[in-house]
């Protein structure tokens, strides 16, 4: 791994990774070196899109998406200014060995945790994380965010979980890995695409979805559900959960096998 990162010698090295990738179409193919552009362009505008959505400040946050036929992982680089940042600046990390196979810069320094979800959790393409301030305040205290209204279950079919607390050894060594461990462990019986988001304790959330896009928008509506379940708490502090045929009537009928919300079905048009 290359150890250069930041602004300096940008421009330099943009023409150095211009002339590898050209290299690496010629090898791999013209669908899969087009894909991986089209997949670069949209981690980046994933990326500035946490930035516009105000979920993202300074460069607390990442999005990367994984490009399924090849086993390619595009991330953002790690600590580029928002301003600067280009579609080329996306670091290609093979999702496998975790070694990058494209770009100079490097990547997130969350990679191994997103590896290790992409590994985990078959059908996720896009995984966002956020220190986004309402869904981090949750994570902070260590506290799932219960399933409380329809906002919350068009979106996740139940409470939205926090892991465990690392272990010092687990801080220690393979911090990043082992972020996406505690993940995996906190998702043990749970479906990761009906529950697309957790709270790392004391950390913050990690959102995914089947594309970035999703991911994406899922880190929005969490920062919302996240305020909203303590708008609700501070009004009644000991509000149960939502009753469960209602949870699973709005989870399903946005994402069930009969979903009907939207316009798939002449009926949901005025919903
Ligand atoms: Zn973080």
């Amino acid at each position: 791994m290359k150890s250069r990162s930041g602004k300096n010698g940008a421009p330099k090295s943009r023409s150095g990774r211009k002339n590898q990738s050209a290299g690496r179409s010629a090898k791999s193919g013209g669908t899969t070196a087009q894909r991986l552009a089209e997949l670069k362009q949209r981690v980046c505008v994933a990326n500035l899109d946490l930035v516009r959505r105000g979920l993202v400040i300074e460069t607390w946050g990442n999005a990367s998406a994984l490009d399924a036929d090849t086993g390619w992982v595009v991330i953002k680089p790690s600590g580029v200014d928002y301003a600067q940042m280009r579609p080329e600046d996306m670091v290609v990390v093979d999702l496998g060995s975790g070694v990058v196979v494209e770009g100079s810069l490097r990547p997130s320094s969350d990679t191994a945790t997103h590896l290790v979800l992409y590994r985990a959790f078959p059908g996720v393409g896009g995984i966002v994380h956020t220190h986004s301030l309402h869904a981090t305040a949750w994570a902070q205290a260590c506290r799932p965010i219960p399933a409380l209204g329809t906002t919350h279950a068009d979106y996740w079919n139940g409470s939205i979980p926090c892991t465990r607390p690392l272990r010092p050894s687990e801080i220690r060594d393979n911090y990043e890995a082992n972020t996406g461990r505690v993940i995996a462990e906190a998702f043990q019986g749970r479906r990761p695409l009906e529950v697309p988001s957790v709270l790392v304790a004391s950390h913050g959330p990690f959102c995914w979805g089947p594309t970035v896009e999703k991911a994406v928008e899922n880190a929005a509506v969490l920062e919302f559900v996240a305020r909203l379940a303590e708008e609700s708490l501070r009004l009644q502090s000991k509000l149960p959960e939502m009753p469960k045929p209602l949870l699973k009537k709005h989870f399903n009928r946005k994402h069930g096998a009969a979903a009907y919300y939207g316009q798939r079905h002449p009926s949901s048009a005025n919903l």
